[in-house]
């Protein structure tokens, strides 16, 4: 497994996209990475999968993502939260998106999503 193109990379100023005590949109949108179809992904889920992305995506692809987007050794996403990752498919041309988000419990069961990265994964 590789990665290709990428739409965001990590980034340790970028604000939150979401913060889940104000925020209206449940969905973070973006563009495919290879025909610039309309996707999105629940910032819920993000949440909901912070502590078990690893067995979702796979344990294989999750070693390889956190080298490639450089998840810190304390396994930290860049602004300071629990990284959090899934896949979207596109519904038109197919491929697959890897999504990185950091999430940060700012206080109780208030959380801040910040997206670090949207990269296509290339299956061999
Ligand atoms: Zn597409």
């Amino acid at each position: 497994m590789t990665f290709g193109r990428s739409k965001l990379l990590p980034s340790y100023t970028r604000k939150p996209n979401f913060k889940s005590h104000e925020s209206k949109k449940r969905y973070f949108e973006f563009r495919c990475v290879n025909c610039d179809e309309p996707l999105a992904v629940e910032y819920n889920l993000l949440i909901n999968q912070v502590f078990g992305w690893e067995q979702h995506i796979g344990e294989a692809l999750a070693a390889e993502a956190k080298e490639f987007y450089r998840v810190g050794i304390v396994r930290k996403s860049q602004d300071g939260g629990w990284p959090s990752m899934t896949k979207v498919q596109c519904s038109n041309c197919k491929i697959t998106h890897l999504v990185y988000a950091g999430v940060n419990e700012v206080s109780n069961s208030v959380y801040f999503v910040t997206l670090q990265g949207i990269t296509e994964i290339i299956t061999s």
